[in-house]
């Protein structure tokens, strides 16, 4: 016998009470083993591990990447896929949140799947390594992951609810100076200095941030300075980060970045070599689905705020999936307003009780979601029909 949608809702809302337990300590330990991007063995492997443990088919190691992973179970279409981040940032560990994506994402598809026969076609839950580095989901999307999915889920935790919002364009660019080593008193003026071209580097940055749109965004970190005070350093190395509202922009901002470089390492007798991470690109919401699991949140308690597109914003490699699949990235509040991300104020919070809680409420509202997407083609086809209508969400 056929599964009514309010059955099934029903049904994943047991089933996320029932895991519950299992939902929290997983979250903890992933929180409490930080990895870095593309480094998330443990967590890669306790989450696919779970997956295992309620009939999912997993492969471990999708696109070259030791910690993606992919399990699925049903059969057919529609398609839909929760998208699971786990890695943490160096020095301050889960300040991102990563943690309860994951563990959200896990109880979401999970729940779903606890259907089994009753599921008319495919929920797919996917392991996204290097969110905040190395644009793990622009990887699997080249490699034909998503090709078949019909619609990508995940949310992220931070200071409100909120169901979309807009965000920037990024590219990591690292910049490497080499000049010659000398002695730094004895003999100076047979040096040419690494150190002054990465200064300098710094220093044109800061003066072309006048003359850039405001939602741009230029921020970096020397990761190498030189060996010793009394050696003129032969090598620099710095990460800048270049964002602007669209791809295009990112990409035309980061030709002054190197502009800069480039003059940096004219005036000091040094060379500068450059490397690139991936383009992170800006992002599409899906309003009819995010609007969908703000109704679920109210249900349970929970009142998103108003939108408010405005100002500059991180970025995240889900802007490149939700340009080629309906795809949502919702907000979930975890810490008090005003709470900065990647502080270690958020990473205590991504740690705490109440945040735990809220991961179970926005993993319910994912999942049946998820029931609405399979269940409810008419839903499905509008959701398909904004997609095809509109555009990334900018700021005004
Ligand atoms: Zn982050
Ligand atoms: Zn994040």
């Amino acid at each position: 016998m056929s599964v009514k949608r309010e059955e099934a809702h029903a049904r994943v809302s047991a089933a996320i009470r029932d895991m519950a337990d299992s939902i929290v300590e997983i979250s903890r330990d992933i929180h409490q083993h930080p990895e870095l991007s593309l480094r998330e063995e443990r967590a890669s492997s306790l989450l696919s591990g779970f997956l295992r443990g309620h009939g999912f088919q997993v492969d471990q190691g999708v696109a070259g990447l030791p910690t993606a992973f992919q399990g699925a179970v049903g059969k057919g279409g529609p398609v839909i896929a929760y998208l699971l981040e786990y890695d943490a940032l160096p020095a301050i560990g889960h300040a991102c949140g990563h943690n309860l994506i994951a563990a959200g994402g896990l109880a979401a598809g999970v729940a779903l799947a606890s259907l089994g026969e009753h599921l008319p076609g495919t929920v797919r839950v996917v392991g996204t390594p290097g969110e905040e580095k190395d644009g793990g989901k622009i990887v699997l999307l080249d490699a034909g992951v998503f090709d078949d999915v019909d619609a990508a889920l995940m949310f992220h935790p931070g200071a409100s609810t909120v169901m979309w919002r807009h965000a920037t364009a990024v590219v990591e660019l690292t910049v490497q100076f080499h000049g010659v080593a000398a002695h730094a008193a004895g003999s100076p003026q047979q040096g040419r200095n690494a150190l002054a071209a990465v200064i300098q580097f710094f220093v044109a940055v800061d003066g072309l941030r006048q003359h850039i749109a405001e939602t741009s965004r230029m921020h970096g970190i020397i990761t190498h300075g030189g060996a010793a005070a009394n050696v003129i350093p032969d090598f620099t190395e710095a990460e800048m980060m270049v964002r602007a509202v669209t791809g295009e922009e990112t990409e035309a901002l980061l030709a002054r970045v190197r502009a800069c470089a480039e003059a940096a390492a004219l005036a000091t007798g040094c060379t500068v070599s450059f490397s690139e991470g991936p383009l992170y690109r800006e992002r599409k919401n899906n309003h009819t689905m995010a609007t969908r699991v703000g109704e679920y949140l109210m249900g349970l308690g929970r009142q998103p705020e108003e939108p408010v597109l405005k100002g500059g914003t991180g970025s995240s490699d889900i802007g490149n999936v939700s340009l080629r699949i309906p795809a949502i990235h919702p907000y979930l509040g975890i810490a008090p307003k005003g709470t900065p991300g990647h502080s270690t104020q958020m990473r205590d919070h991504a740690g705490s009780d109440a945040a735990q809680a809220a991961m179970l409420d926005m993993a319910e509202a994912l999942a049946r979601t998820g029931v609405d997407l399979l269940f409810d083609s008419e839903f499905l086809r509008d959701v398909q029909a904004e997609f095809q209508r509109s555009g990334p969400d900018f700021p005004m």
